[in-house]
């Protein structure tokens, strides 16, 4: 007999409806959830009932863009601690990817399911300095010719998506669009190929709404491109070009009506990243006093020490992407105003942090800020939406996670508040179940490893 759990009288955010409904029964048989009404279920012999009388449930988060072998395996708990039940990791070597998802997705590591997208595909410049610790995410595809065989390697070794990097030229992008051909959902982020040519070729989402687009947006003589002044991010002119490129852009001329719509058309999806600006509107020192920063693995403050010794002590790369608050504040208020712009155009938001490749935003907790800052620009029930049903579509994963109903995996976070009323009310989580079995947050957080940022309350 699998096990049987009988959670009742909860307050129900589904993932899906538009309102929660309270006084609901969710019925967990084994791994997945077997029941879901209103009112009583009959408990079935030998179920564990649980009456939450009144709590929020919510579907398990998902976070959209992680490099989870750029961490300590200790620090993967946290993802469960901030009831991150998914995770997509978008950029890692690929055979240490796939070790790790299968000891995740058995369980043999305590950790977030994981789907996988495999190498940062790059075309001939490199995206980071070669030995710089960053670089064994890459791999170059050199040509169009070189496609079949690159990509073919990927797809046989059974990657969940593919990504598309800074320094991919628009022919290969497209190749590589093309080569795919819908069997797996395809991301990228974006530099030298401009959003709009990959968009039209059927990418299924765009990382950093700062990045991917800016060309499509900025003035001419300021795009990123082969020869251009920012043909690298690693240049100290990316983050100050980016932001004065965003700042002078204008979201409601002819170039941007232009991209906003083929998002909408295409039902490309954004991935935000927008916990990343709001590093850059505090500022470093106030960064530093967050005391969700304590939860910085310690393996990425390491190679963060690394990489200083590859390209110097750079405030621009270790509080990517910048470090003046005022810069920042707008910078984080315009792309706000973007991602508003596409939600309410019909487009599709959702949320990722970049946690393990930028040392800052720590597991888990990353998420809740990026759910926060969602809500601002699109309200609490799309935010939540946007890391939960949106984004398990994305991942064409939406039968088994992503929202609460009767043949998912019983995924989902208890939370003694209202998350609609104030996302904030999500850090009162009091349960995490993953595949049926029930975590407590604060004990999965005394067994992270700490670290000495973040001390300050
Ligand atoms: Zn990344």
């Amino acid at each position: 007999m699998p096990h049987t759990v009988l959670l009742k009288n909860a307050r129900l955010i589904d993932g899906l409806a538009d309102q929660p409904q309270p006084g609901m029964s969710i019925l967990v048989t084994g791994e997945r959830i077997s029941q879901v009404e209103r009112g009583e279920i009959p408990p079935p012999p030998d179920a564990q009932v649980i009456d939450l009388g009144g709590k929020t449930v919510l579907p398990g988060l998902i976070d959209t863009h992680v490099h989870s072998t750029l961490m300590d395996r200790e620090a993967l708990p946290l993802f469960l601690a901030a009831g991150v039940t998914s995770a997509r990791d978008v950029g890692a070597k690929l055979e240490t990817a796939q070790a790790l998802k299968a000891d995740l997705n058995s369980g043999a590591q305590l950790g977030p399911r994981l789907f996988i997208y495999g190498p940062l595909l790059d075309g001939v410049d490199s995206s980071f300095p070669p030995r710089s610790p960053l670089a064994e995410m890459l791999e170059s595809v050199p040509s169009v010719e070189a496609v079949p065989q690159k990509i073919g390697r990927l797809l046989a070794a059974g990657v969940d998506g593919v990504k598309l990097y800074f320094t991919l030229p628009p022919d290969t992008a497209q190749a590589i669009i093309k080569f795919v051909d819908k069997r797996v959902p395809i991301t990228g982020h974006l530099g030298y190929t401009h959003s709009l040519d990959v968009i039209k070729a059927g990418i299924d989402g765009l990382e950093h709404v700062w990045i991917s687009p800016y060309n499509d947006f900025c003035a001419l003589d300021m795009q990123f491109g082969p020869g251009k002044k920012v043909s690298s991010m690693m240049t100290r002119h990316f983050a100050p070009l980016t932001f004065k490129g965003w700042e002078e852009a204008d979201l409601h001329g002819h170039q941007a009506a232009t991209w906003f719509d083929a998002m909408v058309e295409q039902q490309v999806h954004m991935g935000t990243t927008l916990d990343l600006l709001w590093i850059s509107k505090c500022g470093q020192e106030a960064a530093m006093q967050d005391p969700d920063r304590r939860y910085i693995p310690p393996m990425a403050l390491a190679r963060q020490r690394q990489l200083a010794a590859h390209i110097g002590e750079r405030p621009d790369w270790d509080m990517f992407p910048g470090f003046d608050p005022a810069l920042g504040t707008k910078a984080l208020d315009k792309h706000q105003e973007v991602t508003r712009m596409l939600h309410e155009a019909g487009g599709l938001v959702v949320g990722g942090t970049d946690c393990g490749g930028i040392p800052y935003p720590p597991p888990g907790f990353a998420l809740w800020r990026e759910i926060e800052l969602l809500a601002e620009a699109i309200g609490s029930m799309a935010a939540l939406k946007a890391v939960t049903s949106v984004a398990a579509r994305y991942l064409r994963q939406q039968e088994h996670i992503g929202s609460i109903a009767p043949g998912r995996y019983a995924d989902f976070m208890v939370v003694d508040g209202d998350p609609l009323r104030d996302t904030r009310e999500l850090r009162k989580l009091t349960t995490v179940y993953r595949g049926g079995k029930a975590y407590e947050p604060q004990t999965l957080l005394a067994g992270v490893p700490k670290s000495e940022v973040g001390q300050g309350r």
